[in-house]
């Protein structure tokens, strides 16, 4: 990864933050993106410290507005002058709803940040990769995006088109040297999740993390450095082959049914 340079959305905290560690720590220089001014200066003051070599900007801006990524890439060119990478992983849960009760504004809310946020980044990166014959793009679903999650509609709807556009891209820009594939993560130890046990059981989350992890061939949560890792793989030049694909880090639990 030395020298390479990497987008990556929801860099504040969670597993932006973790990848973003990971591919510092192999040379990477970084277009570090969030919403969240305090999380992404935080993680840049962070990563500089242990990693003084690597240069990282930071664009404050909502994936979910077509104008704020087309400046987060246009940033990412005028300082850089070409883009390696784009790790699209901002995304939000949603509240925990059936499909019948589902508040409709949070359900376009979620479409607009995980499917529109993820659209919008190929959009605009993709033409840069063009121009370079080269380029790794690594979507983030979930499991989400592979099979049903009860009470999570709109996140499930948003997860399945990022995997569906993942192939898409995958099959129009191969050519070019591009290979896109997503992830799908299960249940990894991050501030979101946290928050989706405190909607579960808002009086002792801890005890809804124990019984969900039970569900878990390896009886435990992930960490999000073991998903860094394979994204740091996917947007690296040894994935030299590997394209539209939805690469399940679960443990083995989407394997149940
Ligand atoms: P998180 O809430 O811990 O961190 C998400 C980061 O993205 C935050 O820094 C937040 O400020 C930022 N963000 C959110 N919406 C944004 C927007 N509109 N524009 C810019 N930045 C925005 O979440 P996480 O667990 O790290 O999740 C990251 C991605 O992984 C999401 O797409 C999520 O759906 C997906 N995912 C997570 C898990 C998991 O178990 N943690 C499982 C499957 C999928």
């Amino acid at each position: 990864m030395k020298n390479k340079v990497i987008i990556i959305t929801g860099a504040g905290m969670g597993l932006g933050y973790s990848a973003a560690k990971e591919l510092a720590s192999k040379g990477a220089n970084l277009v570090l993106v969030d919403y969240n001014e305090k999380s992404l200066i935080d993680t840049k003051n962070e990563i500089e410290k242990d990693f003084p070599e690597v240069k990282i900007i930071t664009v404050l801006a909502d994936v979910s507005s077509e104008e704020a990524v087309k400046n987060y890439v246009d940033e990412a060119v005028k300082t850089f002058g070409r883009i390696d990478g784009l790790y699209n992983n901002a995304g939000i849960e949603g509240k925990q709803a059936s499909i019948t009760e589902y508040d409709i504004n949070i359900f376009k809310k979620v479409i607009d940040i995980n499917l529109m946020g993820v659209y919008y980044g190929m959009r605009y990166v993709i033409p840069v990769m063009q121009k370079q014959k080269f380029g790794r793009i690594v979507n983030v679903a979930s499991v989400g995006g592979i099979r049903g999650v009860l009470n999570q509609t709109a996140y499930v709807a948003s997860k399945h088109a990022v995997s569906g556009m993942t192939k898409n891209a995958a099959l129009e820009f191969g050519r070019d040297g591009i290979l896109t594939n997503a992830i799908a993560p299960g249940a990894i130890l991050t501030p979101m999740v946290a928050e989706a046990f405190k909607q579960v059981n808002p009086t002792d989350p801890k005890a809804a993390e124990t019984e969900y992890a039970q569900r878990n061939p390896t009886k435990r949560l992930g960490q999000p450095e073991e998903v860094a890792k394979l994204v740091a793989f996917l947007l690296s030049e040894d994935n030299g082959y590997i394209s539209g694909q939805t690469i399940a880090i679960d443990g083995g639990e989407s394997n149940i049914y």
